[in-house]
């Protein structure tokens, strides 16, 4: 009975996350705690590599026998990260003796018959008496995530929804501030030493109306579509994409400085402009975007980077400003009627 009780505090502590990030540390934490093991590891498919890994979040005890988790980069050639990547692999349950009464046990996270990514644990325990824990902790992890993942993106495009960029932008300040928190829990990345600031760009197609209205909305859409997979071709793994309204797009971006964010954006303006598109053929955009600064609202950069923007949409478009060097140059006095983002 006791043993029940804890099992289901343990998946109500877990699945009490609407934040996936959130949801995978509890989760490896929720496990290991409760199979009282020597590592818990969750590994996640990279979505469209071929079998790559795209995050790994491991939870092991410290000298106190506190469990302690860690976000780890995965290097693709590293040992330790072989097993998970065999079962995501060829998806069904592994079992290995890792050392002297020391068993591996690795379930795969299966979402409509692929592996999504991949569960863990390295315990005393045999395998006989965790496998229904693991493979039960891996199935309910499928279907929570299934839905966090419908309610956290825009359908036409798979990028996130509006709703969840205050969530993702707090979530990359934080990152910043303070590397060795998250979630309350110790979380150790490798990449905390590296970017400084963070930017936020709008994205809005140049005459978006005519597409529509010389080609019909299907195309429209087509548009739009194209225009996301371009989007995460070219941006980086970190940068995070959103679709926050018809055919306008956010992104937000750490780097160190403005002339790194300009030419990823430039990079981006261009590849739009030199793709060909089916039946439209040639689409292109205006790009808008802002500094992020440690005490700034999100609607206040947004507007910022809004006015950027509009700046871009009323010097001939298929062009990319930064609000900082606009006003710097005074010249942003004249373009103070309001851009193309609903602010609220
Ligand atoms: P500008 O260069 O100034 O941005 O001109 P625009 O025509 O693109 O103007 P604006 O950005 O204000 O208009 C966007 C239009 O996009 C309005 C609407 O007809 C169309 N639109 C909005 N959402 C969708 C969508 O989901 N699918 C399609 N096909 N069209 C959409
Ligand atoms: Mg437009
Ligand atoms: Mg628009």
């Amino acid at each position: 009975m006791l043993a029940h009780s804890r099992l289901l505090a343990s998946v109500a502590a877990f699945t009490h996350h609407r934040d996936i990030d959130a949801l995978d540390h509890s989760l490896a934490l929720s496990l290991a705690e409760l199979a009282s093991a020597r590592s818990v590891s969750l590994a996640k498919r990279a979505t469209g590599g071929c079998g790559e890994l795209e995050s790994v979040v491991r939870c092991t005890p410290d000298a106190q026998g506190h469990y302690q988790l860690q976000v780890i980069e995965p290097d693709q050639a590293d040992p330790a990260l072989a097993s998970m990547r065999r079962c995501i692999e060829r998806p069904e349950v592994l079992a290995e003796i890792i050392g002297p009464g020391m068993h591996r046990l690795v379930a795969p996270i299966l979402c409509d018959g692929r592996a999504i990514g991949a569960l863990q644990l390295d315990s005393e325990v045999p395998p006989s008496a965790s496998r229904s824990l693991v493979e039960g902790f891996a199935r309910i992890y499928a279907n929570y995530t299934a839905l966090l993942n419908e309610s956290e993106r825009d359908k036409l495009t798979g990028l996130y929804n509006r709703r969840t960029f205050e969530r993702h932008l707090q979530r990359l300040l934080s990152r910043h501030d303070s590397p060795a928190r998250a979630d309350e829990l110790a979380v150790d990345r490798r990449d905390a030493a590296a970017p400084v600031q963070v930017w936020l760009a709008i994205l809005d197609i140049d005459h978006f109306k005519r597409i529509n209205d010389s080609y019909g909305h299907i195309y429209g859409d087509e548009v739009i579509l194209l225009l996301a997979q371009q989007m995460r071709a070219s941006f980086r793994q970190g940068d995070v994409l959103f679709r926050f309204g018809g055919e306008e797009f956010v992104v937000l971006l750490s780097a160190s400085d403005e002339s790194t964010v300009h030419a990823a954006l430039e990079r981006f303006r261009r590849r739009v402009a030199a793709q060909v598109f089916p039946q439209v053929e040639h689409v292109t955009v205006s790009i808008g975007y802002a500094r992020i600064g440690d005490s700034d609202y999100p609607a206040t950069v947004l507007d910022r980077a809004d006015k950027a923007l509009y700046f871009a949409k009323k010097n001939g478009r298929d062009r990319t400003h930064g609000y900082e060097s606009l006003a710097a140059q005074g010249l942003l006095a004249q373009a103070m009627a309001p851009g193309s983002i609903d602010l609220f």
